[in-house]
């Protein structure tokens, strides 16, 4: 007779998301692996005195979440400091600002994640708006895509001489408060944790990772203590959370020297790829586009310009690394399937593009060909719909086209989901991937679930050992409060997550 499980979820709707889609009433787990999914009948064999049996109560289980675009410290950061994203209008945003301000007595006040888009504006937070904030303390905002921030006078006098001007919007001659690009860079620098505040950062990220079915993400990081952070959390057995790391080329030297390749690391913290940029974002007007800006006319800019991304490409798969650019315009995505497209077996080394917004048929064709993986975020189709964000950027015609999750996915190209923590949330991007204004940006409940377990796993060698409900699998799990395929397809982003498990454990569980 098989050994007794550790934990036995029983009663419940299991979709195991594998290929195909199958169901099953129960899982049962053993020293943190899956050993059984089955029926309930069957399952139960396998309890023992010891064996812990949650009934799920008919509820949906999936496999956990797997996030491939993460920046957890944001999310942390979100959540200890002000926290912008969803405010109504910018006097919402202010008044945030002003509350965190009386909550504590000293030093910068930050709110993070701000989105005019989201009040039907196109300006930015400004100076001005800022100054009555927090009296004389620094103020600074960071818009949701952290390629530019709006601060104070105060906030100004602090750090102005450290900006390039290029990177500082003036008006007459006098800033504006909103600065762009490497001045964010350089607020984020002055204001960046120790490693005791990072760490309190990426534990209250990871809290809310669990409360969200997250399981497992991919975090982009550079110049940070987070990497250590990770390992000792992981080392003292409290990370609950399957980190891949993908370094910032500034590291690429320091990370190869210490003898790390891609997939090295522990059951829960991973070296992933080595990340860089080329463009910048369609909020900023910064996206490198074929076609210009519909409000700026500009084409974008190019933060690592073509000749050097394919120089960071081939000096990275020398030393053993999976590659991931972030490229949003269609420029921008071209020129990193080039730089793919020179190297061994791209599809082997499941090299990525993060975003992907602005594509076009001939790229989607290019990334089935080249096998490359689309790491996409379908909470961006939020900015597709009607007066958004991509309407007034892009102009009508690339809205309907942008982020064309469905063409990819029907051109065979390997589909990642993330949010880039724009919320985080994988129900969040579940819904808008199902609601996408455009059949090309749609696909259907099961294909975008599949996207943020399987598809996430994939995108980090890790489909063998995550990303579906399976003998053999990590037990890493998550049971839903309603089924994703039976409410209103508007309502998905609202169901809770009932219970949250890591290994086999329970690391959440909804007592609302
Ligand atoms: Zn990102």
């Amino acid at each position: 007779m098989a050994a007794p499980a550790d934990l036995i979820l029983t009663n419940a709707e299991v979709h195991t998301l594998a290929d195909p889609d199958g169901t099953a009433e129960a899982v049962a787990v053993r020293d943190g692996r899956i050993v059984r999914v089955d029926s309930a009948y069957e399952v139960g064999f396998l309890e023992g005195v010891g064996t812990e049996v949650i009934d799920c109560e008919g509820r949906v289980l999936l496999p956990g979440f797997v996030d491939a675009h993460t920046h957890m410290d944001a999310v942390g950061r979100r959540l200890v400091h002000a926290d912008l994203s969803g405010a109504g209008s910018r006097a919402e945003a202010l008044d945030r600002l002003r509350l965190r301000a009386e909550t504590t007595d000293e030093g910068w006040v930050r709110g993070y994640g701000y989105d005019e888009s989201e009040w039907g504006e196109t300006d930015y937070l400004t100076r001005g708006d800022l100054d009555g904030v927090a009296g004389d303390r620094p103020v600074v905002a960071f818009r949701e895509d952290l390629h530019s921030a709006s601060l104070n006078a105060a906030g100004l006098d602090e750090l102005l001489d450290r900006m390039e001007a290029r990177n500082v919007h003036r008006e007459g001659g006098r800033p504006t408060g909103v600065v762009v690009e490497g001045a964010v860079g350089t607020v984020q620098s002055a204001l960046a944790p120790d490693r005791e505040g990072l760490r309190d950062l990426l534990e209250s990220a990871r809290d809310r990772a669990h409360e969200l079915g997250i399981t497992a993400v991919h975090d982009m990081v550079r110049g940070t203590p987070a990497p250590r952070v990770y390992r000792e959390l992981d080392r003292a057995d409290e990370l609950d959370l399957r980190v891949r790391i993908n370094y910032w080329t500034d590291h690429l030297d320091a990370v190869a020297e210490a003898g790390l390749v891609s997939n090295a690391g522990s059951e829960f913290v991973r070296c992933g790829a080595i990340k860089s940029f080329t463009d910048g974002s369609i909020g900023s007007g910064t996206a490198k586009l074929t076609e210009p800006f519909a409000d700026s006319g500009g084409r974008g800019t190019w933060v690592v310009p073509p000749a050097e991304l394919r120089e960071w490409v081939e000096r990275a798969e020398d030393a053993g690394f999976q590659f991931t650019a972030h490229a949003i315009g269609d420029e921008a995505v071209a020129e990193t399937l080039d730089a793919f497209a020179e190297c061994e077996d791209p599809a082997a080394a499941r090299h990525r593009v993060e975003h992907a917004e602005v594509l076009t048929d001939e790229l989607v064709e290019r990334f089935a060909e080249l096998g490359v993986v689309a790491s996409v975020q379908p909470n961006f189709h939020k900015w597709a719909r009607e007066g958004g964000l991509y309407e007034t950027r892009l102009g009508p015609e690339r809205t309907r086209a942008s982020n064309p999750i469905g063409s990819l996915l029907e051109a065979g190209v390997p589909l990642a989901f993330g949010s880039d923590t724009m919320p985080l949330g994988p129900l969040f991007g579940v819904e808008q991937a199902v609601t996408a204004p455009s059949p090309e940006q749609r696909v259907g409940v099961t294909e975008a679930l599949r996207a943020y377990t399987y598809g996430a796993a994939y995108a980090g060698f890790d489909e063998g050992r995550m990303g579906t409900v399976e003998r053999g699998k990590l037990a890493d799990l998550v049971v839903l409060e309603a089924s994703p395929w039976d409410v209103d397809p508007h309502d998905i982003a609202d169901i809770d997550v009932e219970m949250t498990v890591v290994d086999g454990r329970v690391v959440y569980r909804n007592d609302g």
